[in-house]
């Protein structure tokens, strides 16, 4: 629970009115259980109620590999707690839900979502730039999104393999440009933590952590046949196509992730922080 002395002005204003069902944590990790109506309508009021003197709202998304990493780092932890939606990404998240009584209400994650957002964005004006990933990826990323979103005004990018020079140069772009939407792709903890450093004195309406968003807009890498996504096996199919580097999400942080989850429902007294209900910890 976070004590009341580190909650920030900026946090107290974004803290949204959720129920107690939709306040959880995994394994003490902040995950909001929300639906896509109440997410996407706390998410078009932060865009329109933004103010330049409040700094950016931040939006993360919670997952296995998140989770994973928050065990390892309690930083990341902190980061997501502070946030001002850490929505569920994900059938591992999902499965935890279910075996502790607290369904999930959606599954969120950036790469369903961002898109839906991009069509608002078109409809209503509103500014996107992006920041991480590859040059080369993030340049076919923008082609992509020119085909495919043409009114969708993305004012700046830049890729996110920068010195320090260079990011304090993006970082004044952002400033000048003023973006309604920043999304962030440099992985985590990183991406999270860059938010959680400069959101608050960026005049922007919300910095989103998307990870690796832009390698699959860019169509550098698949996403899995709608089929597998539905039935929540998308990380088998992601399993196949990963590059090695990445084989221990599926080998190594899930099965863990899932033994966890098992134990926690059949044998709790191995596992005592598996799911709580928070009430307004964040
Ligand atoms: N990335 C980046 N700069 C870095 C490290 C990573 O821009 O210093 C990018 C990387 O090219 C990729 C994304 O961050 O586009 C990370 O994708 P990943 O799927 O690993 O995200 P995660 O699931 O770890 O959040």
């Amino acid at each position: 629970m976070t004590a009341p002395s580190e909650i920030s002005a900026s946090q107290a204003r974004s803290t949204p009115n959720f129920a107690d069902d939709e306040n959880m944590d995994i394994f003490g990790v902040r995950v909001d259980n929300i639906d896509e109506d109440k997410a996407f309508g706390l998410l078009h009021g932060y865009m329109v109620d933004r103010s330049s003197d409040s700094g950016a709202r931040s939006v993360y998304f919670t997952n296995v590999h998140s989770i994973h990493l928050s065990q390892k780092d309690p930083s990341l932890r902190r980061f997501i707690s502070r946030a001002d939606l850490a929505l569920a990404d994900g059938s591992g998240v999902s499965i935890a839900g279910k075996m502790a009584g607290n369904p999930i209400k959606a599954n969120l994650n950036g790469t369903d979502l961002l898109p839906k957002l991009f069509g608002d964005c078109e409809d209503r004006g509103w500014t996107v730039y992006l920041f991480g990933a590859e040059e080369r990826v993030l340049k076919l990323c923008l082609d992509q999104l020119a085909g495919r979103f043409p009114g969708l005004k993305i004012v700046g990018s830049h890729h996110g393999y920068v010195s320090e020079d260079t990011e304090s140069m993006v970082i004044d772009e952002i400033k000048e440009l003023k973006p309604d939407m920043l999304l962030v792709a440099l992985g985590s903890p990183r991406q999270e933590s860059w938010i959680d450093r400069h959101a608050s004195g960026l005049p922007v309406g919300i910095c989103f952590a998307v990870g690796g968003l832009f390698d699959f807009m860019s169509g550098e890498k698949q996403r899995a046949p709608n089929w597998m996504r539905r039935f929540g096996i998308e990380w088998l199919y992601r399993l196949a196509i990963e590059p090695k580097g990445k084989w221990d999400r599926t080998f190594v942080e899930m099965p863990l992730f899932l033994t966890r989850v098992f134990l926690a429902r059949f044998a709790p007294q191995f596992v005592t922080d598996f799911i709580n209900r928070r009430i307004q910890t964040h």
